[in-house]
């Protein structure tokens, strides 16, 4: 089964990668999840020269004020990644359950990158006052609904989805 493995762009970082199924009207298909510092990417087996990763990016998911819409869900068989993006799709993907740690990990990770790319510094300010605002961006996943939470480090917030507390 060759993959052709997923071009980045510059300055993407490959966060992880896994076997995935993608669930879709019809039942769902088999391929491999690939996800970014910038975007999630799903490849269908039977891949051909010419046909196109289905690619979206972490820009375009869902969110309600501090909280961004991908939720994880766990049963006895399969861990489920699902998200849904700000034009009203909604994404499900079954991936290999022992990889559910890593999957949070990462997903936490995706997050977090994504919400320090949005803070708007005011002009002037010395890099190292950056870098220092950046280190107290944390994301946490709510216990309650699974989606993820921005917050800063040491500071309660709560889940705009489910309204769960949760601390950072
Ligand atoms: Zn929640």
């Amino acid at each position: 089964m060759g993959f052709k493995e997923l071009t980045l762009r510059q300055n993407e970082k490959l966060l992880m990668s896994g076997s995935a199924n993608k669930w879709e009207t019809f039942g769902s298909k088999g391929g491999k999840l690939f996800l970014t510092d910038q975007r999630i990417v799903f490849q269908a087996h039977g891949f051909n020269f010419g046909s196109k990763f289905d690619e979206y990016q972490l820009s375009d998911i869902q969110t309600q004020g501090n909280t961004v819409n991908i939720k994880t869900t766990t049963n006895l068989i399969s861990f489920n990644i699902t998200f849904y993006t700000k034009y009203g799709e909604e994404l499900s993907f079954v991936v290999t359950r022992s990889q559910k740690n890593e999957w949070i990990r990462q997903i936490t990770e995706a997050v977090t990158s994504l919400a320090r790319s949005r803070i708007s510094f005011p002009a002037n300010i010395p890099e190292e006052d950056k870098e220092n605002i950046s280190a107290q961006i944390k994301v946490i996943q709510c216990q309650g609904c699974g989606a993820f939470v921005i917050t800063t480090a040491g500071n309660a917030a709560k889940c705009d989805y489910c309204g769960r507390p949760t601390v950072g």
